[in-house]
């Protein structure tokens, strides 16, 4: 029997029933409702299309819970806690919607009181309830006691687990109250039903059992109420947002940037809350503020002011503190201390980030924080609020088509004194070698682009090279904000190469790669681009490229972001290694998604934050941690910030820095 059947001071159980949940389902509407008026303030972005896909996508990583369990490490366990919560949870929510809703609400508790259903659903609560009070305590005990830096202990945190636990404890009370209240005599459900005989084994009189099961009972439909109220409240409206979040997420190539028309676009980039897209206000809501983000950021961990965490939730904040006046028609930047850039996030925090993908790599939400921080730079760069190095990198490039401050009569400097094939004395080629900006104008970098032609000469291969007519491939102009220039640059190179014949793009340069591959078809151009990892792998694999027998030499390979996390090529580099030495690879703690960045990338190699640690001589150090004699890379701005640490803290070379080019033609057989 159900107690909303029963009469309570002359009304209705039905009436006190449905007025709680019209009061509880209105306050939660009302809310929703505010929150996406707010996401309607963002500017407008398609992200509708290829729905279906989307859906899929949506249903493999929230509902198996692949978006937390794919964090899990030995050392970070926290993900599968997560999903026993999740699931755990997810049945008591279907079993409120049938045994309080369908049960209670419309009086159908008759037809379920003693089914089978309702035995077999309460015994399966049973057992998940006893998986979700282990997934609190646990939780509880992490985020209280042992306190990982990347959790917050914070009092929100703490009412969620208090409320969840609360909910697990009385529906085993009121099983077991309800069964003994009746004298039902059962084995399932297990717990409830023990608990019951428990209590027909006392003194406890009827009147008492039936009473406290009824107030239990009412007790229960209160919570689950007020969390209804409370989560598009709280910090938990991410239980809410994410599984949108989800559905809703690029489907672009990874860290891919919106191309914006800078000649139409009403503002370039992002000043305010309201130049975000609804997405990225979505991003907003759907923060479960779990910390992953920042514990893998190479900016927070080197101590810069830029924590990823803190950056969506300001922005959150912001958007909930401006979003009211908005809607009214208000301009809240009229007031101080409102303006995004400056009050909220500072010009250097949104300098600090070197685009290494490793906060979106984690987010088990999809949250994009890249693309944000890199609109608001577009701003600062369109009203020319950029530091001097900042102006300066970009200038060279504007002026001289490279950011090295070189002119673009000397980008085939490098390869003085030695005869290399340039495509406009070709007809038609196989493999076009682009050499990126830092082939061509670092002195360390020029020995990787010498050491990929030698290769390119001894397999035989029909090469040839850009020569004067590559320029900067927009990588860098791209991340610091200038959108403009980037185009600018692509649209020219696009154009020339187009001109030539050639089956594929060959790049020892992973920004280079990632461009070409992946963001020059938004200005229409496709190409097929491969990195000379799998270039070289491929070479040696068809016999092309003869090595030498395989050397004792200890080796570590540092994973480039924009190659690894970006472009989720991690095999290939580690396969041409381990066909150069029979020495076990040696991995470093931190290898493939979670790698550290080496500090250059989002044009920090030119930018140099003064706050904090250098980020490449964390990476430096970790590379100490092993016992390697070389570290090889794959990147030539990986290579040039390595070996600048090298040279500083290994004089004596106990740790080489190379590129797996100059590896294998050390490895050439003669
Ligand atoms: S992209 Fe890298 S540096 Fe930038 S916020 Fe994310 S983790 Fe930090
Ligand atoms: S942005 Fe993502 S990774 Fe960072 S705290 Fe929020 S949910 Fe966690």
């Amino acid at each position: 029997m159900t107690p909303v059947s029963d009469i309570y001071w002359h009304i209705s159980g039905y009436a006190i029933f449905w007025i709680l949940f019209a009061i509880a389902f209105g306050l939660f509407a009302q809310r929703v409702y505010f929150l996406f008026r707010l996401l309607r303030l963002g500017r407008r972005e398609e992200r509708s299309q290829n729905l279906g896909h989307r859906i899929k996508t949506m249903l493999v990583e929230v509902f198996p819970q692949w978006c937390n369990l794919k964090t899990v490490t030995r050392q970070d366990l926290a993900g599968i806690g997560h999903s026993l919560l999740f699931w755990g949870f997810g049945l008591f929510l279907i079993s409120y919607i049938i045994f309080i809703g369908l049960g209670g609400g419309f009086g159908l508790s008759s037809v379920l009181a003693g089914s089978t259903f309702e035995t077999a659903y309460s015994s399966i609560l049973d057992i998940a309830g006893l998986f979700v009070c282990a997934a609190i305590v646990w939780a509880a005990i992490r985020r209280y006691i042992i306190r990982p830096e990347r959790l917050e202990a914070s009092f929100e945190a703490g009412i969620i687990l208090l409320l969840v636990i609360t909910l697990m404890v009385l529906h085993f009370c009121i099983e077991g109250f309800g069964y003994a209240a009746y004298n039902i005599s059962a084995s399932y459900p297990p717990i409830g039903a023990a608990f019951a005989s428990f209590l027909i084994s006392t003194d406890i009189s009827e009147s008492t059992l039936v009473a406290v099961y009824k107030g239990l009972w009412w007790l229960h439909y209160a919570i689950i109420l007020g969390f209804l109220v409370y989560i598009p409240r709280s910090k938990h409206l991410h239980i809410l947002a994410s599984p949108f979040n989800v559905l809703f997420k690029s489907l672009a190539p990874k860290g891919a940037l919106n191309l914006i028309d800078p000649e139409k676009a009403e503002t370039i980039g992002a000043s305010k809350i309201q130049d975000f897209t609804w997405k990225q206000l979505l991003d907003l809501y759907a923060c479960a503020v779990c910390g992953r983000c920042h514990a893998n950021c190479p900016a927070t961990l080197s101590g810069k002011p830029l924590n990823p965490r803190e950056v969506i939730l300001n922005l959150k904040d912001h958007l909930l503190e401006v979003g009211p006046q908005l809607l009214k028609g208000e301009t809240p930047s009229a007031n101080p201390g409102t303006a995004m850039i400056e009050d909220v996030l500072t010009e250097e925090v949104i300098w600090n980030c070197t685009t290494c993908y490793a906060c979106q790599e984690v987010c088990p939400v999809g949250i994009e924080h890249t693309v944000k921080l890199i609109d608001m730079r577009r701003n600062l760069v369109e009203h020319g609020r950029v530091s001097p190095s900042v102006a300066k990198a970009l200038e060279s490039v504007r002026l001289l088509g490279n950011p090295w401050e070189q002119p673009q009569s000397a980008r085939l400097d490098w390869a003085e004194g030695r005869k290399v094939n340039l495509i406009q004395d070709r007809e038609e080629v196989d493999v076009l070698y682009w050499v990126g900006c830092a082939g061509a104008y670092d002195p360390r970098s020029r020995d990787i682009s010498l050491a990929v032609v030698s290769l390119l000469e001894r397999a035989g291969v029909n090469y040839a090279l850009l020569g004067t007519e590559e320029r900067c491939c927009g990588d860098p102009a791209r991340r610091m904000g200038e959108e403009g220039l980037f185009q600018m640059l692509a649209r020219s190179n696009i154009e020339v190469l187009k001109k030539y014949s050639f089956n594929r793009i060959l790049t020892h340069c992973p920004h280079c790669y990632n461009m070409l591959k992946n963001e020059y078809p938004q200005l229409g151009a496709q190409f097929e681009v491969v990195h000379h990892s799998q270039f070289l792998l491929e070479l040696i694999h068809s016999g092309k490229i003869k090595l030498q027998e395989r050397q004792e030499l200890r080796l570590t390979f540092h994973d480039p972001c924009y190659l690894g996390r970006y472009n989720d090529i991690y095999d290939p580099p580690r396969q041409v290694l381990q066909a150069i030495s029979k020495a076990t690879m040696i991995e470093m703690r931190l290898n493939k998604t979670k790698a550290m960045c080496c500090g250059a990338g989002g044009g920090q190699i030119w930018i140099q934050s003064e706050k904090g640690r250098r980020i490449e001589d964390m990476r430096f150090e970790q590379i100490q941690e092993v016992d390697a004699q070389v570290v090889a890379t794959a990147c030539p701005y990986c290579t040039i910030m390595l070996d600048a640490v090298a040279q500083i803290k290994e004089p004596t070379g106990k740790i080489k820095v190379m590129d797996i080019a100059e590896l294998v033609v050390r490895a050439l057989a003669q």
